[in-house]
């Protein structure tokens, strides 16, 4: 059964940093957050508290995917999208379309960063903060 990751225990986050690191040193080969699928930044203010951009597994309609002009974002089972680098053409329009605003983009080799709903960044967190949960609704 497809599973995608749920961002839903972010009230325990202390903004390690380590969900990104992991998401960049395994999906990426890069040892810089900024590479990473999931974006970990402070809410506001002195107090305020983690919150995480990150892909919500859309498995209805697919705003990036019907944004992209050339096909590059295929739909995922049981949500969110995968991309295939060899058809895209760089017009960043799926982050502008994203309703989360969880599409990222990598300037040095001209594509968006997507998350794949791998759970590579679940297993590092260490106050799981991050989950993986099954989906039984198919594309
Ligand atoms: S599920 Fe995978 S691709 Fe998505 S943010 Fe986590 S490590 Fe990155
Ligand atoms: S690994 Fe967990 S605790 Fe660390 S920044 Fe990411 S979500 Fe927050």
């Amino acid at each position: 059964m497809p599973k995608v990751l749920k961002a839903d225990g972010m009230n325990k986050c202390i903004g390690c940093f380590t969900c990104m690191l992991a998401c960049s040193g395994v999906n990426r080969q890069n040892h810089s957050i900024s590479k990473s699928a999931i974006k970990v930044r402070t809410s506001g203010g002195l107090k305020g508290k983690f919150i995480a951009d990150v892909c919500i597994a859309c498995n209805d309609e697919r705003a990036c995917a019907e944004a992209c002009p050339s096909g590059a974002l295929e739909a995922r089972e049981g949500g969110g999208v995968l991309l295939k680098a060899e058809k895209c053409i760089g017009c960043k329009r799926c982050v502008e379309a994203c309703i989360v605003s969880a599409v990222f983009f990598d300037d040095t080799i001209g594509k968006p960063i997507i998350c794949k709903h791998c759970g590579v960044c679940t297993r590092f967190c260490p106050h799981e903060c991050l989950r993986m949960e099954e989906q039984d609704n198919d594309i």
